[in-house]
């Protein structure tokens, strides 16, 4: 054997076990980068693409042939390998990780006689046209919708642009057209969605306008030879559009020309593992790359994105109104302060409580949204103050008074609810606060059905939704009508088309004004927009709806704001606060967090982090803020503790940290006293 040639190969290493850029193998012949390899790896044989760019010079003595070449697959473009070698320098992992785990599980572990036949399968099935239905009427376009069409036309292939309006404003039906105009162009559409359970209705408004055209979906919930089957049907040119979350961002799209980010500022987009990437952000990236446009879609838009539309760098099209013309939800501010409160008092105020009963009353529906599931976030012990803390965890344990259990939502940590205080023996333990098993139980007994009998109450969270199918059911009862007033969790403010919903209530919302994390009145008001967006969806019924929120804070800006849907006064302030603070998007942010057994080793690593900085290249660049907990220090018997970077430059932080994260390799053998379990990099964190 004559194998005399060397290439570049990414495997899934990651950072820390200290294997960096693509190794070299030797091979018979130039394989063209992008092409699917199986290498020795120690006694392993393992999965690997041929990276692009030559190998170092190496002695070839030392060097191991390719074991296995797949190329009955077409090789990745260069594109995508530049698409994963940005994500792995920008995130600070290894190319071979990001390469290897982005790809379908299925591909990694296929030999080249199983791909091939998966192929010859696969061909087969495209073999056959999609039925192609006549497609239904499109609407005339609103003047608004035109106009951002054709603005968004006039741009430039590589550019982005916001599309920034309310729920109802006729989005969807800009990205239909905008997808038109690309599939005309003999172009591939990608459209991403921040949740799994919003993929099927989108899917379905696609498929409809699209019929004929090949539709595919990519997300975590499919089986993995669904995964590899959509995934090549992407990557061999065969299908027009592609629909997915975040992980869909780095399919393999040959033939690339738009990419629609639906809900542009959902935290969803960020993974919070291994890479942690933003697919929204790498989606204008990839845009500017493969030269396809970037449109980024929202009511609230992220404040990043709102902050590069000031300064021109995106474009911006705006949908002002309701489609049909429907108003947006009167916002209703109960001040808690005069309202009837302490123990006994009920979680729906009277005037509040009176709307939702008028509702029913006539034949409409209300949504009560409070983000808190389980019955009571504690259970408490009046005679000795015994709570029901986590064992593992610095967090209480929930009462679920369904199953009769608390349960940790961190670690999962589950026992029946004792019949008596543990601590004491006390028999009259009581929930304190309460979550939405607490909230649908209260509303049961406190409001009448239209027939005089007891209101219908359902209740759509984590817990009611855990078997397959059953939030569909849910779904489909609140549409058909047999729901009164639907209690949930941020699950139901997002996307629903919920037709006869007229009163949207959130009735806890204040703890968000406070919180430590500076992002999070920016959630808070997506949150309640959103919300609002689930009212009087049918025109008929906008004139009447109403959106009401309880709060102890009244006066807050943000509220004042969220009075008047008025977004833009709303990111305005925020703007100018972070400024003054000195906080993204005004600058730049990494953490770098350590998990260890014992809280002093954790913070001891991330100081012998910060000694080592100043010793560094482009140290003067970057601040180092002290380690400090996080907001839940501990979950399941793991301190877990960070530390924030941060700069006013974008790239002297990215400078500082390639530079620093290979230093760290370091810092557990050879300082005493840090011995962490594992410690990430968390380049532009969204959860402070
Ligand atoms: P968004 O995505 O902003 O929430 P949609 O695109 O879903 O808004 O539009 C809201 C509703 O208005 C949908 O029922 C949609 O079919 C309808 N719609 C959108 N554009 C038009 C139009 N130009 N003419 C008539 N109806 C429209
Ligand atoms: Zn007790
Ligand atoms: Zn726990």
């Amino acid at each position: 054997m004559s194998a005399m040639l060397r290439c570049r190969v990414a495997i899934e290493a990651p950072q820390h076990a200290g294997l960096g850029g693509p190794l070299v193998y030797l091979c018979e012949r130039v394989l063209a980068p992008g092409t699917p390899v199986r290498v020795p790896l120690g006694a392993r044989e393992v999965a690997g693409i041929v990276w692009p760019g030559n190998p170092d010079e190496m002695d070839p003595a030392g060097l191991r042939p390719v074991a296995e070449v797949l190329d009955a697959l077409p090789p990745l473009a260069p594109g995508w390998c530049d698409l994963v070698e940005f994500a792995a320098g920008y995130y600070q992992r290894s190319i071979g990780e990001v390469a290897l785990a982005v790809l379908p599980p299925e591909l990694r572990k296929l030999d080249g006689a199983q791909l091939a036949l998966r192929l010859r399968k696969l061909a087969k099935a495209l073999a056959v046209a999609p039925a192609a239905a006549a497609p239904p009427p499109r609407p005339a376009l609103s003047p608004a919708q035109a106009a951002a069409l054709e603005q968004f036309g006039a741009l430039p292939d590589g550019s982005t642009a916001l599309l920034h309006g309310v729920t109802g404003s006729g989005k969807t039906e800009v990205y239909l057209r905008a997808a038109e105009d690309a599939l005309a162009a003999g172009r591939q559409v990608l459209v991403l969605v921040p949740e799994i359970n919003l993929t099927p209705q989108l899917e379905a408004r696609f498929v409809e306008r699209f019929a004929g055209r090949r539709i595919v979906a990519l997300h975590s919930a499919l089986t993995p030879a669904q995964r590899l089957r959509h995934w090549l049907t992407a990557h061999l040119g065969q299908a027009d559009l592609v629909l997915g979350t975040r992980l869909a961002v780095f399919a393999s799209l040959p033939r690339l020309g738009l990419i629609v980010v639906d809900e542009e500022h959902d935290p969803s987009y960020k993974q919070q593992e291994g890479a942690r990437y933003s697919a929204r952000d790498l989606a204008v990236w990839r845009g500017r790359r493969d030269r396809a446009t970037v449109l980024l879609g929202s009511a609230t838009p992220s404040l990043e994105t709102w902050q590069r539309v000031q300064e021109g760098r995106y474009g911006r099209l705006t949908l002002p109104a309701r489609i049909g013309g429907g108003t947006l939800p009167q916002v209703r501010l109960v001040d808690m302060n005069r309202q009837p409160h302490g123990k006994a008092a009920p979680a729906l105020s009277p005037p509040l409580l009176a709307a939702v009963q008028e509702r029913i009353d006539r034949g409409e529906q209300s949504l009560v949204f409070l983000n808190r599931r389980g019955y009571a976030p504690v259970l408490h012990c009046a005679d000795c103050g015994w709570k029901s803390d986590c064992a593992h965890c610095s967090a209480w344990r929930v009462f679920h008074k369904l199953d009769r259990t608390l349960r940790c939502h961190h670690c999962g940590y589950t026992e029946r609810v004792p019949r008596a205080c543990p601590a004491c023996g006390n028999l009259d333990i009581a929930p304190i606060g309460r979550g939405t098993e607490r909230l649908e139980e209260q509303l049961g007994e406190l409001l009448r059905g239209a027939d005089g009998g007891p209101a219908r109450v359902a209740r759509i969270d984590a817990d009611s939704t855990r078997l397959k199918g059953a939030l569909e059911a849910q779904l489909g009862a609140v549409h058909a009508g047999e729901v009164d007033v639907l209690v949930g969790t941020q699950m139901v403010t997002k996307g629903h088309d919920f037709r006869r919903i007229t009163l949207v209530a959130a009735i806890n919302p204040d703890t968000a004004l406070f919180s430590s994390d500076f992002r999070a009145p920016e959630r808070l008001f997506a949150l309640l927009m959103q919300a609002a967006g689930r009212a009087g969806r049918s025109a008929e019924q906008a004139a009447r709806s109403e959106m009401w929120v309880q709060t102890w804070h009244p006066q807050h800006p943000l509220y004042a704001a969220l009075r008047q849907h008025d977004f833009e006064a709303f990111a305005a302030s925020q703007l100018a606060e972070r400024r003054a603070a000195g906080l993204p998007p005004h600058t730049h942010l990494a953490s770098l967090r350590a998990d260890a057994r014992d809280a002093a080793a954790a913070q001891a690593f991330l100081q012998a982090a910060a000694d080592l900085a100043p010793t560094l290249a482009g140290a003067d660049a970057v601040t180092i803020y002290p380690p400090v907990p996080l907001a839940v220090a501990r979950v399941a018997d793991v301190e877990r503790m960070q530390m924030l970077v941060e700069s006013p430059s974008r790239p002297a932080l990215q400078r500082f940290l390639a530079t620093w994260l290979p230093a760290l390799q370091t810092v557990r053998r050879t300082r005493p006293g840090t011995r962490v379990l594992r410690w990430a990099v968390d380049v532009d964190p969204l959860a402070i």
